[in-house]
């Protein structure tokens, strides 16, 4: 590997990698999709194709995700970031109070944009452990009655995931699965409302998906009509266009996760992946991972180097070995590893023995 023209293991955060069968059919089918002699790009999205297609894609991640029938899934846009002010907008009573659970970057912007429509009480923040960890949920001081109960099942940024489901009683519980969504099965029913852009672990950015139970959501006319999740509840997501390329390869993408066997097999493959690369870094004198076991993310794994200084070199030498986008985040540093559904089991040995050549190198 190497060569310009040849291709890489992703380990971007975002956008993320696509599984390769996936690629090769959206190349496929692009000039003339579903025999109708156009791509799908330039074609209705009230036309009986896309509908069809529209409809399957749905079809298909209920089925991955078992979402029970009181449950609306929404295809909208705007990223994972119009949902911060999208949900406190249309879920409760105005300026009500809501509980935010911040375990990192994407929780506090979340918090951010609540606080313009909410009253908003902080149940729990890592802060002082640097969002290293997740507080024992029996230092949390929920409010004894808020409309709904917000945290981010994964914060994409430090690795640092929940390993269990808050029980929030009567409470709904509000989560940000952007990063590990379709990752391993998830009980919809524990949830009020999830959501994630898609541009993580599902297909490319532009589309978001919305997983919300009826019940919660009422008409809310004075909002901005696309702000409204009423509309696109009405409309089967189809208010105004929606984003028809990303919703057709989401679509792909759902239907490869059924051939693959489903979450389940998804789960055992993704614990496999993360556990190789956790157990090398812990068993490294040269590499480490600064999160609290019970808390590390399958799907982002930062590391530092034990020399700082050997980053940029890193980052060369690995690309140049077809390892791309190991580069962590400015707030964390270091490197950080994303291995989403797409990056394989073959991708995270090969970045462990590129690790271990650099570590004997310059070590
Ligand atoms: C990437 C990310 C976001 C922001 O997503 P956009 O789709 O770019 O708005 C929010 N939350 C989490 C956990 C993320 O990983």
């Amino acid at each position: 590997m190497g060569a310009k023209s040849q291709l890489v293991h992703n380990f971007s955060a975002g956008p993320g990698a696509l599984p390769k069968k996936v690629i090769e059919r959206v190349r496929n089918d692009f000039p003339n999709w579903n025999g109708t002699g156009m791509s799908i790009t330039e074609i209705s999205h009230r036309s009986k194709d896309f509908i069809e297609c529209a409809s399957k894609a749905e079809n298909n991640l209920r089925s991955l995700l078992n979402v029970p029938d009181d449950y609306h899934v929404l295809f909208l846009q705007g990223g994972a970031t119009l949902q911060f002010s999208m949900i406190p907008m249309n879920l409760g009573e105005k300026n009500s109070l809501v509980d935010y659970v911040v375990t990192g970057s994407w929780g506090n912007k979340a918090v951010k944009e609540a606080k313009k429509y909410k009253h908003v009480n902080i149940v729990s923040d890592s802060v002082a452990n640097n969002y290293t960890s997740i507080n024992d949920e029996n230092t949390w001081s929920r409010s004894e009655v808020a409309d709904y109960i917000h945290i981010t099942s994964n914060e994409t940024i430090a690795g640092v995931e929940y390993n269990f489901v808050p029980e929030t009683g009567n409470i709904p519980l509000v989560s940000d699965i952007s990063s590990t969504i379709l990752s391993r099965p998830l009980e919809i029913s524990k949830f009020g409302l999830v959501y994630a852009g898609a541009q993580k672990n599902i297909g490319p950015a532009g589309l978001t998906i919305v997983i919300v139970r009826k019940d919660l959501i009422n008409d809310m006319p004075k909002i901005p009509a696309l702000l409204n999740y009423h509309n696109y509840i009405e409309s089967q997501s189809m208010y105004n266009t929606p984003p028809v390329f990303s919703w057709y390869v989401a679509g792909l993408v759902f239907e490869y996760l059924l051939d693959c066997g489903g979450l389940k097999v998804i789960e055992k493959i993704n614990k496999e992946k993360s556990k190789l690369l956790y157990d090398f870094v812990d068993n490294s004198e040269f590499y480490s991972n600064p999160v609290d076991k019970k808390c590390r993310s399958r799907m982002n794994i930062p590391f530092l180097l034990k020399d700082n200084s050997l980053n940029e070199l890193f980052l060369a030498k690995s690309l140049s070995e077809g390892l791309a986008n190991l580069k962590g985040h400015r707030s964390v540093g270091g490197m950080r590893a994303s291995i989403y559904n797409a990056t394989g089991i073959d991708a995270v040995r090969d970045l462990i023995d590129f690790m271990k050549g650099f570590e004997n190198k310059f070590g």
